[in-house]
């Protein structure tokens, strides 16, 4: 039997609609959410994700603010903009499109975003406060991965799980929010030997390489619930994730499409997220 597709679009859908019941109740209470998106340069790929974002922010009601730097501006500059929003008590999340242009250092600017308007889950604070479990924004992509292998029913504790990627963003929280539901996690990257093996050997195999085709059918094991989470071009100039879809459809038990699977949550999470914010901002007046 074919793997079941997993319906990122579907499961964003129902997503933003909790995020926009809650920024309802809210705004009862007479403020409203705001998510400041910075982008620096023309990157046209970052402009389609920030325009996604800016959509989905309004879909939710959820208000937000879009300011667009220069390719050329300075880190001084930037960091500036950074520290305005982050004095503006208006503004509850803040969020600075990746990648920066070259003379900017990306790690001085997310360690200049207020952990608690770090809605990208991005900061050292939110990074160490998930490591050891304690609350925080967790990052968008790898949060939305965990939704989306949930939503099958799956169950991750006493799992296999395999992450091929190691990146701050992706691979590595996402082995970290496995590991704190009881899977048992492997990492693989670059130097992994008997990457194949391993592979063949999770329930749940999460896919953060950025290489088109990566993993093929022979890599996973039958019935297993597969994450794609790459955002590749094929030859045809196509939009692709990692995983040869075709050739893995017919031996795993659920797979996540590209387009239309861990992109759309990865966009829903962050609108979960911005409303969290508000809601801890609204606790901490209340105390
Ligand atoms: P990254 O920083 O380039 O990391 C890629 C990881 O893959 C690295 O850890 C690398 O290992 C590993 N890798 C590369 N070649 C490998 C090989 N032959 N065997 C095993 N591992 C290998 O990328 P990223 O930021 O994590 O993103 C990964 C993919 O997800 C990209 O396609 C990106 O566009 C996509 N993405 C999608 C979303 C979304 O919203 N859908 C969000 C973020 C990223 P080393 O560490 O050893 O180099």
């Amino acid at each position: 039997m074919p793997a079941t597709v997993i319906d990122g679009k579907a499961l964003a859908a129902a997503t933003k609609a909790e995020a926009a019941e809650k920024v309802k109740a809210l705004k009862a209470q007479g403020i409203n959410p705001c998510l400041a998106v910075i982008l620096v340069g023309e990157n046209p790929a970052s402009q389609v994700y920030v325009r996604g974002k800016i959509n989905d922010c309004a879909q939710c009601g959820i208000e937000s603010r879009s300011i667009n730097l220069p390719a050329d501006t300075t880190q001084d500059a930037l960091l500036a903009e950074v520290k305005k929003l982050a004095d503006d008590s208006a503004v509850h999340g803040i969020l600075v499109q990746l990648p920066l242009p070259a003379q900017i250092d990306e790690k001085a600017v997310i360690d200049a975003i207020p952990p608690e308007k770090d809605v990208d889950g991005f900061s050292p604070v939110n990074v160490g406060r998930m490591q050891i479990g304690e609350p925080c924004y967790l990052p968008c992509t790898p949060a939305g991965c965990i939704r989306m292998i949930e939503s099958t029913g799956t169950k991750i504790d006493g799992k296999n799980a395999v992450v091929i990627g190691r990146s701050n963003i992706v691979g590595k929280p996402a082995a970290l929010l496995l590991l704190a539901k009881n899977a048992t996690v492997t990492v693989c990257h670059s130097h992994t030997a008997n990457l194949k093996e391993i592979c063949a050997n999770a329930d749940i195999l999460v896919a953060a390489v950025g290489r088109a085709g990566f993993v093929t059918g022979d890599m996973v094991k039958p019935g297993a619930a597969v994450i794609d989470v790459g955002m590749n071009r094929n030859a045809e100039g196509k939009l692709c994730g990692d995983v040869d879809t075709e050739e893995v459809a017919k031996v795993a038990g659920y797979i996540s499409p590209v387009p239309g699977g861990v992109g759309p949550m990865t966009i829903a999470m962050l609108l979960s997220n911005t409303v969290e914010a508000y809601e801890r901002r609204l606790q901490k007046i209340s105390q």
